[in-house]
């Protein structure tokens, strides 16, 4: 589903992506760990062009991002194309960035009326549909500014699932939260997961790494230290860069 091969990404003088390949099959949870700075949200802005890459090529669904390739050469797609791949991808950042002059329903639909040309009832209906999914049902009226930091994230999940995504991508989407909120957000995203969503998501929740996650990678300056199953590199970490990591956020 995803495929990155020698990815690398600077800016300017600073290369924040040295030759990163991994691969999230359908399906699969991966879970993105590192210290601040490793590049995990470049890595993830790479994945639907939010950034270029300099070096490398990165496939969602055997179609390569951002660019076409004519023998050697990568040829960067119009705006229209990159909108176009990204319609496929949903992706929740660390701030809920809804629309504060829209009710939680017009947020959702949104995008599949602009974008989609969907008729405003359909999206409606599904709208509904997901709002009830991600527990928000009698929220559909409500003002972002008048729900809490975890419902507007859960209504941030219902609107990139609007959109039909065959992929998510989660930034640290329960880093802005207070605590007592994290949860519902977490059982949110393990329901999609569960749902057999293909996610990469970034985290510093170890829980839902070891539990929901399939995948876990582990960061650091720009390189892939190390990766496996969860519960293999959390409780048995190869390398002392991984384990020095883990000994402080455990
Ligand atoms: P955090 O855990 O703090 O979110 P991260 O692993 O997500 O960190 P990135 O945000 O990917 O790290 O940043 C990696 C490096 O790239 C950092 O050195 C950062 O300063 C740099 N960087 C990120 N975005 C830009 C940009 N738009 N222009 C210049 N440098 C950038
Ligand atoms: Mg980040």
């Amino acid at each position: 589903m995803v495929r990155a091969e020698h990815v690398v990404k600077r800016f300017g003088s600073n290369v924040v992506l040295k030759d990163i390949s991994l691969t999230v099959n359908h399906g699969e949870v991966m879970c993105l760990i590192g210290p601040s700075g490793s590049g995990k949200s470049t890595f993830l802005r790479c994945i639907n062009h939010l950034e270029s890459i300099d070096g490398g090529r990165l496939w969602v669904e055997d179609e390569l991002v951002g660019y076409r390739q004519r023998g050697d050469k990568l040829y960067e797609l119009s705006p229209a194309e990159v909108s176009k791949q990204r319609q496929d991808i949903g992706m929740v950042f660390q701030r809920f960035n809804l629309f504060p002059h829209m009710t939680v329903v017009e947020n959702i639909i949104e995008a599949p009326t602009r974008v989609k040309g969907q008729k405003k009832a359909a999206a409606t209906a599904r709208a509904m549909e997901l709002l009830d999914r991600v527990g928000l049902a009698n929220k559909a009226k409500a003002y972002p500014g008048h729900l809490s930091g975890g419902q507007q994230q859960r209504v941030a999940i219902a609107r990139a699932l609007a959109m039909d995504p065959k992929l998510m991508l989660f930034d640290e989407p329960t880093s802005a939260l207070d605590p007592e909120l994290v949860g519902d957000v977490l059982e949110v995203m393990k329901q999609l997961a569960e749902s057999g969503m293909t996610m990469v998501v970034v985290t510093h929740e170890m829980g839902f790494a070891r539990d929901v996650g399939d995948h876990l990678v582990f960061m650091d300056q720009g390189v892939v230290v190390e990766e496996g199953d969860p519960r293999e590199v959390l409780t048995n970490p190869q390398r002392e860069r991984t384990r020095s990591f883990l000994s402080r956020v455990l």
